[in-house]
């Protein structure tokens, strides 16, 4: 029954427009409201907009970030209404989720760490997602469930190799260069990265990242 209903999620995600999907479950530590599994969800991010990113952000990318963002949530929630049709407790987390004030690069669960659960990809040393089909050019969003729903993938271990053209190139110095840590410690830093996009960039919008370690990272093999 599990097993259907997975298969019956995926080409339900499909056709709502994600790129990737996967399923997991998760450690007690990121365990929320007694849901114990998780729907990983991405979309791809248009290579022609990425290549409007030179050495800083460009309006298009900003735009383009936002209605990845919308179009993510949009997929999560309708995701978690069929699961709760199907007699399942569902919580859709948004692609871009804090805790608020007191704890604002954090969210309800870090979207990377379920996508990597689901075997769909690895964490860069730019500390992004990195999928094994679209590289870091994919945004992710979560839903957290009771329906018992397995990875059908392998954990693949971080791919960098030598590389350090992320940490090289941005802007920020937010990038540590440095394989994800064990410990579940960043591998970057979010204050840095936030703030050089709203003090310098707020022209351009605020709530949104530079996009200069997507643009430059070889894994991405932008047309
Ligand atoms: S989005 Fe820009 S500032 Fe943030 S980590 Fe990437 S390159 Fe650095
Ligand atoms: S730019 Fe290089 S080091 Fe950074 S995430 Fe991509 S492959 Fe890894």
């Amino acid at each position: 029954m599990t097993r259907e209903i997975g298969t019956h999620l995926k080409t339900f995600t499909q056709n709502l427009g994600a790129d990737i999907i996967g399923f997991c479950e998760l450690p007690d530590e990121l365990v929320n409201a007694n849901l114990h599994y998780a729907v990983s969800l991405g979309v791809k991010l248009s290579d022609a907009i990425l290549q409007t990113i030179e050495s800083a952000p460009s309006f298009a990318y900003f735009q383009h970030y936002r209605a990845a963002n919308a179009l993510l949530d949009q997929i999560a929630f309708r995701v978690a209404r069929e699961i709760e049709k199907a007699g399942y407790a569902a919580f859709p987390v948004a692609a871009s989720q804090s805790l608020g004030k007191n704890d604002p690069y954090r969210g309800v669960i870090p979207h990377k760490t379920a996508a990597v659960l689901a075997g769909l990809g690895f964490v860069g040393k730019s500390g992004l997602f990195l999928s094994t089909e679209h590289g870091s050019k994919v945004r992710l969003a979560t839903v957290l469930t009771n329906l018992p729903l397995q990875s059908e993938l392998p954990v693949i271990e971080n791919g960098c190799g030598d590389c350090t053209l992320c940490k090289n190139a941005c802007p920020a110095g937010a990038i540590f260069g440095e394989k994800p840590l064990t410990n579940g410690e960043r591998n970057f830093d979010p204050e840095k990265c936030s703030k050089y996009m709203k003090e310098k960039f707020q022209h351009i919008g605020r709530g949104s990242v530079c996009g200069v370690c997507i643009k430059v990272c070889p894994k991405n093999k932008l047309r």
